[in-house]
């Protein structure tokens, strides 16, 4: 959406969603931020959040009753809702102190039909709706079509972008290949087929990409993958592109999205199990395959961990892409270091200069996200998002957050670094020096085989914790090949994961310190989990991380005194192989400013 509806816009479209409620009985209605994929980037077509709301938000979910409703956001978000929303109309609340679900139970009256749209929700979310309709003594009632669809004349069309080939060059294995390899994990189980919603998962599967939401080359579709290696994609024809029907071959078969429904019938019938990922799937579907007959098991997507494990050609590709967005990130910091001294640059601008600096490698396919440019206090809004309204100026004495990410079709990258505009204070230089620990910590730690993200996370806040702050985000999130920038099953975070780190698994390794009306830290490489190897006189194998982002880490923010002598070598060695790499790709002025910028403490 170009230009934010405004406030009367909102409450008619408000109060033509109740008409329409009314016409179908309905005492309310659930809006989640959400498409039929689960996917964090939803097209124009699913922004039905933000076009009942005004809410732009990448997480949360609205509940409209008949005279009230509510907008539930969690905590990155609990400032812009109140900006964005009427909240004479619709109450924000956060979620962590009420849950839509409670805030139902306690509104929805004896006898009340609550609708939703079973496409957008999973199953597992539709078993919470049910459970507080049941302490309300009301009805859970799955709608055929969306209301909201019904009264939003100008929705646009669903998208369209052309489903392509992913060449083996950057894939590494064929489908076939991966077709064997999953089908006999869901033979396994023991299931017949495993349906997959998860677009990143049929891409990887399928050796195919497409466009159909900003900043991931997503191909939205569906696919069955019969257990023996067959499968079945369900997609708009429309977006069949060049070469695709040859690509796929004779093992896999096309069809029009409607036929899903009849194909998940035919997988009904008392000997069949069919695999679902009930935390991600759409309701519809495993409402269907119940309809059918069919014995679902629930179960992670099958191709969720293989896909986390990079083969050597995409760990290869994924080299390639740091060392060209190394060079591109590195050319515009020394622009930075040049510019922003003589003031007058916004975060805006700067970030727009950032990617010119990466389209200029004529590699870059999209943004991995949207770049957060934040000055000073905007630093410490951890979404941040720069828009003419809040854009601040780079000013000295400001600490400047930079968190940015480009798709390539070799790779994907996703960097955060911290920039001192002036002279930083003796704070602002502890708290960094504190973050930059955690993050050694973490590039340093050698782990054995079964140790998951949540044992090492620690490691990234031990300094924090030790002088009294912390950071209220997770540490690393799993990152595909040319895929999403935000991927599973693995992550490093203190939440429970009982996912091990495997070797080939990417993650980012990126703690923060924010000082709220202040300024925010964040230092983030992608690294990547290395093969197990004997340590001189150790006993048990151990695994590491290598670290395959290069950019330099802003040394005026250093205390040298704060850094163990290892902790300090880990810096330089790590300055050096940027120096190092980087120095051949860039021009003279960059050249003599990275030497500098990598020099050893
Ligand atoms: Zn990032
Ligand atoms: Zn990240």
């Amino acid at each position: 959406m170009d230009m934010a509806p405004t406030l009367m816009e909102l409450g008619d479209r408000l109060a033509c969603l109740r008409a329409e409620l009314g016409r179908r009985n309905l005492a309310g209605f659930v809006v989640p931020r959400a498409d039929a994929h689960q996917g964090e980037y939803v097209p124009p077509h699913d922004a039905r959040l933000a076009w009942l709301t005004g809410f732009t938000g990448s997480a949360g979910t609205a509940v409209i009753l008949r005279t009230r409703a509510a907008i539930f956001v969690d905590g990155r978000y609990t400032l812009q809702v109140r900006d964005e929303v009427d909240t004479t109309l619709i109450d924000p609340l956060p979620i962590m102190e009420q849950s839509p679900e409670d805030w139902l139970a306690k509104h929805l009256r004896p006898g009340d039909r609550l609708g939703y749209d079973p496409w957008l929700h999973t199953p597992d979310g539709v078993s919470r709706l049910q459970s507080a309709c049941a302490r309300a003594g009301a009805v859970l009632d799955a709608c055929t079509d969306n209301p909201i669809d019904a009264v939003w004349i100008d929705q646009p069309p669903p998208p369209k972008a052309a489903i392509t080939p992913y060449p083996l060059e950057y894939a590494g294995e064929n489908s076939t290949s991966k077709r064997t390899r999953i089908a006999e994990l869901v033979a396994k189980i023991p299931a017949y087929a495993a349906v997959l919603t998860m677009p990143d998962s049929i891409a990887w599967l399928l050796n195919i990409r497409g466009g159909d939401v900003d900043h991931s080359p997503l191909p939205l579709s569906f696919a069955i993958l019969y257990d023996d290696g067959r499968c079945s994609l369900f997609m708009d024809p429309d977006k069949i592109g060049q070469g695709l029907v040859a690509h796929l071959g004779d093992q896999v078969t096309l069809h029009d999205q409607q036929a899903l429904g009849p194909a998940l019938d035919s997988l009904g019938g008392d000997t069949k199990h069919v695999l679902l990922d009930t935390g991600t799937a759409a309701a519809w579907i495993a409402n269907r395959l119940t309809a059918a007959g069919a014995k679902l098991v629930s179960g992670a997507d099958p191709c969720a961990l293989p896909k986390a494990r990079k083969n050597a050609t995409e760990i290869a590709g994924m080299r390639t892409a740091h060392i060209r967005d190394g060079a591109a990130l590195c050319s515009f910091l020394a622009w930075l270091d040049q510019t922003a001294a003589k003031g007058g640059l916004d975060e805006i601008t700067a970030s727009d200069k950032l990617e010119s600096f990466r389209k200029a490698t004529g590699c870059l396919r999209d943004l991995s996200f949207p770049t957060i440019s934040g000055a000073g206090p905007n630093g410490a809004i951890v979404h941040y998002r720069a828009s003419a309204k809040n854009n601040r100026m780079l000013e000295a004495g400001n600490l400047y957050l930079l968190d940015s990410g480009a798709q390539y079709l070799d790779g994907t990258t996703d960097v955060t670094r911290t920039i001192a505009i002036g002279t930083p204070s003796a704070e602002q230089q502890d708290r960094f020096t504190r973050v930059l620990k955690g993050h050694i910590g973490l590039a340093t730690i050698r782990f054995p085989k079964g140790v998951t993200g949540a044992h090492l996370d620690v490691l990234a806040r031990a300094a924090l914790w030790k002088a009294g702050l912390d950071y209220d985000h997770g540490t690393g999130h799993g990152v595909g090949c040319y895929l999403s920038v935000h991927e599973g099953p693995q992550s490093i975070s203190r939440r429970p994961n009982n996912v091990g780190l495997d070797p080939g698994m990417i993650v980012s390794n990126e703690p923060g310190y924010y000082k709220q009306g202040a300024y925010g830290i964040r230092i983030e490489n992608l690294v990547l989990v290395t093969e197990p190897c004997q340590i001189p006189g150790g006993e048990r194998e151990m695994m590491g991380f290598d670290s395959l982002t290069l950019a330099p880490i802003d040394l005026r923010l250093v205390t040298r005194g704060l850094l163990t002598d290892e902790e300090a070598g880990w810096l330089n060695t790590y300055h050096a192989q940027v120096c190092k790499t980087l120095m051949p790709l860039v021009d003279a002025p960059t050249a003599s400013w990275l030497a500098h910028a990598t020099r050893a403490i």
